[in-house]
């Protein structure tokens, strides 16, 4: 995405970030705190969150804010008090970022370890749905509020071997269309990004065999991730985007 934002584009925005301690999510807390947002980074690895926070709050005038949080064993009840400890810090959101993710095993359907399946389904689904209810209160507090999911290519369309993660993906993408036909643009626009293939512990994991050289960084597809949390992307919703249009998906070539 060839998009060239105004240094100021995140003045006076809050926004959170889910599994900001590493990979996609540390680039778009640092990303987004430096085009003006307060931040608030979500995660399970608190000494990492302390080290991103600590580094945003070096060159940002807005303090960032961490909290703990572990999709796996949330429960609607631990994500409301979440977020009651969230609005003692700031009035409201503007953005929210759900970039918290598992990937699961993958193999074969029939090889899927029901015990990893229900733990990618609770953390990509189940958690990231009772973080969105209790959050949602505190989005409609924004004039303009931008809620995004990160869901792949394998959340669109089916592939051999990616079991829960693609089903988990696909039920993101259906998360996502629900509501936005929920609210209104103007209010609280829903979209989902997909990365394409990025070089992260997740990407290495799931393709041991790849030279991650080819493959590009947080730091090349933030474009889009600014793009949608800023004004220029204002009244786009229900749509799922592409961090990287035209990327054939699987492994790099
Ligand atoms: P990483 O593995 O680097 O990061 C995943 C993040 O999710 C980490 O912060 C991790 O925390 C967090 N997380 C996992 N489980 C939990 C949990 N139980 N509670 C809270 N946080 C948790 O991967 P990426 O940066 O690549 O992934 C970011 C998102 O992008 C994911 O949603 C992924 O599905 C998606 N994506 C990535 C692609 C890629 O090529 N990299 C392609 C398509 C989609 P911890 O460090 O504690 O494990």
């Amino acid at each position: 995405m060839h998009y060239q934002p105004k240094s100021d584009l995140l003045n006076n925005r809050i926004i959170l970030v889910t599994g900001a301690n590493t990979g996609i999510g540390r680039e778009a807390a640092l990303t987004y705190a430096r085009y003006g947002a307060q931040v608030l980074l979500l995660g399970r690895n608190t000494e990492q969150l302390q080290q991103v926070c600590d580094e945003i709050n070096q060159h940002s005038r807005q303090t960032a804010y961490w909290f703990p949080l572990d999709l796996e064993t949330a429960t609607p009840e631990s994500c409301q008090h979440l977020v009651e400890d969230i609005a003692r810090v700031v009035p409201r959101l503007d953005g929210v970022l759900h970039n918290a993710g598992l990937l699961g095993e993958v193999v074969p359907m029939t090889e899927q370890n029901p015990a990893v399946w229900q733990q990618v389904m609770r953390v990509n689904i189940d958690g990231t749905f009772f973080l969105t209810q209790a959050l949602i209160p505190l989005l409609l507090k924004s004039a303009s509020a931008s809620l995004v999911f990160t869901s792949s290519s394998v959340g669109r369309q089916g592939r051999a071997g990616w079991g829960a993660y693609s089903v988990s993906k696909f039920a993101t993408e259906g998360m996502m269309q629900v509501l936005a036909e929920e609210y209104d643009s103007r209010q609280l626009r829903v979209n989902c990004i997909n990365p394409g293939g990025t070089r992260t512990r997740m990407r290495a994991s799931a393709f041991p065999q790849e030279d991650a050289m080819k493959l590009k960084t947080p730091a090349d597809i933030m474009p889009l991730y600014l793009w949608l949390m800023g004004d220029d992307s204002k009244r786009k919703t229900g749509i799922s985007f592409d961090a990287q249009p035209g990327r054939k998906p699987g492994a790099a070539e």
